[in-house]
């Protein structure tokens, strides 16, 4: 749901360069060649994938007409992705990709590192995408590990392309805070559509946040972070009272936000500063 710069290697280019040095052997039938000569494969596979996500119409892509004639899907998952981008020639194609978020984190959470290449449509069941550069997004391990295999089953299932789409210049974030002493300063977070945002584009962020279970993961951030600053609310509470406190996390707020209007900290110190029991120092 946060943008990344496209990539500027071309999908021609990631094929050629991963499969330059695939093996040629009586014994595997020649397939470095062939895989070689797929190369107008998987240039077309990757337009019609760009044509999609930028329509986005993902879910529409059928597996069938992404494979490579000829050669079972795994091994060329194996051989290209693995043996040619991961560990072979591709690697600096890999580390390019994985270098392109400008601040190392997730552009699917904004909660973790970057740590992994999520292949957006699986390179299982769509091989001839497997080393198409705008089919590769940085992710960190949490939301790959959720994520998975996944392929989205309908308009709203499609999950927010980083290269194509992205709902970075809008707020949409919010948070309420919980008002019971045993769940002091927690907050729910959860997501308010702006004005103008259709049905499958809340749907779509929606599923998207509850998948990753960012609701959950930025509570808990959020409440760390309220312990790490919890004895400088205490002075700013008997120094300057509630509205010391209140300028305090509005000035923190404003700061987080006027970067990223959906970063959990902003929305977090927003939620805080703008609740008067929380300001007066109730809900520690
Ligand atoms: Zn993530």
């Amino acid at each position: 749901m946060w943008p990344l710069n496209p990539p500027t290697v071309s999908a021609r280019s990631s094929w050629e360069t991963c499969t330059s040095k695939s093996r040629d052997t009586a014994a595997n039938g020649n397939l470095g060649a062939s895989l070689r000569e797929a190369a107008d494969a998987a240039e077309e596979a990757a337009t019609t994938l760009r044509i999609a996500a930028q329509a986005r119409t993902l879910h529409n892509l059928k597996a069938e007409n992404f494979k490579i004639e000829g050669i079972p899907d795994k091994r060329v998952a194996d051989i290209v992705y693995g043996s040619g981008m991961t560990k072979g020639p591709g690697r600096d194609i890999y580390d390019a990709l994985m270098d392109a978020p400008e601040d190392e984190l997730c552009p699917l959470c904004r909660h973790s590192d970057v740590t992994q290449l999520d292949h957006v449509m699986p390179k299982a069941a769509y091989p001839a995408l497997c080393v198409a550069p705008e089919n590769l997004v940085p992710v960190c391990g949490i939301c790959n590990h959720i994520k998975n295999d996944r392929a989205a089953a309908d308009a709203e299932d499609v999950l927010l392309h980083p290269y194509f789409e992205h709902t970075d210049t809008v707020n949409w974030l919010d948070a309420t805070l919980a008002t019971s002493a045993l769940d002091a300063g927690r907050l729910t977070y959860f997501v308010n559509p702006p004005p103008g945002w259709g049905g499958t584009l809340t749907a779509r962020v929606r599923r998207q946040f509850d998948l990753l279970e960012l609701g959950r993961r930025y509570s808990i951030k959020a409440n760390q972070t309220l312990r790490g600053i919890h004895h400088h609310l205490v002075r700013q509470l008997k120094s300057g009272g509630r509205a010391a406190v209140s300028t305090h996390l509005r000035d923190m707020a404003a700061s987080h936000l006027v970067a990223d209007p959906n970063s959990w900290t902003g929305v977090a110190y927003r939620t805080w500063g703008a609740n008067d029991d929380f300001c007066e120092g109730r809900f520690w």
